[in-house]
């Protein structure tokens, strides 16, 4: 079953939330980065919030980085996307894996530490917008809901879970984000606590398999609601090989002849989706003649 996002409002426009299933972009995440479970648990975690909050941007070519900077041994997990769902991101230490049951219900929390959490938003302004939350519980949905209170005054919930075997399979992944629209009616606002509150592990539910729609239906349960958007989500990454021959073109003039001369060719890795680019020394001549040329 391919991932996707669906949007939804409830009681007239009182409540939005947005659903996402995100598995396969996951998985794809997991493969490309060789992740055991606990890494590809926080980055599925970022990766899904990224999708969530990058499906409210407002125009194509807006941008957004989600940013966790904790200090525990996952290092920095980065997200980016875009209003087209399509995500791409890491998580500095790729083999990370510490077991609930060895290291108790704080496992997580402790692999990604203390910190805080930057989401800075691309809007083709002439400065990027940058808001950040410390990290207070290290499960980061938790911090995304609090990041929507402080930064944008937006009564959220936000809700995110990955279901990972010991062996590192991932077999369900996905979220939610709940938010309370200015003038809501206090009765919806607590009728929603409480469902939020007696939603089970999302974990659990992706693992078994169930539906965006049917996690909406408990999050709205005794509401009116329409679904407005289905949308599907990818892990795409946008570099290039051509990105990557103008950044090395960037360089110093002596720098690329050293790895012309010394290193007989170059190697780039994208650090967002590991694809690995080649460059010849002819090619690296090529880049080095057209710098000079400039
Ligand atoms: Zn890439």
């Amino acid at each position: 079953m391919k991932d996707y996002l669906i949007s939804a409002t409830a009681e007239n426009g009182q409540v939005r939330a947005y659903v996402l299933q995100s598995t396969e972009l996951v998985r794809k995440a997991s493969e490309v980065h060789d992740l055991y479970p606990t890494s590809a648990d926080a980055l599925g975690r970022v990766l899904s919030v990224t999708a969530l909050m990058g499906h409210t941007l407002k125009n194509v070519q807006d941008s957004l980085t989600i940013r966790v900077m904790g200090d525990g041994p996952l290092g920095a997990i980065i997200g980016v996307g875009n209003r087209d769902l399509e995500v791409r991101g890491y998580v500095q230490n790729p083999h990370v894996h510490m077991p609930v049951d060895e290291f108790g219900k704080f496992a997580f929390s402790n692999a990604v530490g203390m910190g805080n959490l930057f989401i800075t938003k691309d809007l083709g302004l002439k400065e990027p917008y940058t808001g950040s939350v410390p990290l207070t519980s290290g499960e980061i949905a938790s911090d995304i809901s609090e990041y929507y209170m402080s930064s944008e005054q937006i009564p959220s919930a936000c809700g995110l879970g990955v279901y990972i075997e010991k062996d590192g399979t991932v077999l369900g992944s996905g979220g939610f984000i709940v938010q309370l629209m200015p003038g809501a009616d206090e009765v919806v606002a607590e009728h929603l606590e409480k469902n939020v509150l007696k939603m089970p592990a999302l974990s659990k539910l992706f693992k078994e398999k169930k539906s965006p729609e049917y996690i909406l239906s408990l999050l709205f349960a005794g509401f009116t609601y329409t679904i407005h958007e289905h949308k599907p989500v990818l892990f795409r990454c946008n570099c290039s090989k051509k990105k990557y021959g103008e950044i090395i073109a960037t360089l110093n003039a002596d720098e690329i002849e050293a790895m012309i001369n010394e290193d007989r060719g170059a190697e780039a890795v994208c650090s967002f989706c590991n694809a690995h680019y080649q460059f010849s020394e002819e090619e690296l001549i090529d880049i080095l003649s057209q710098k000079k040329s400039r």
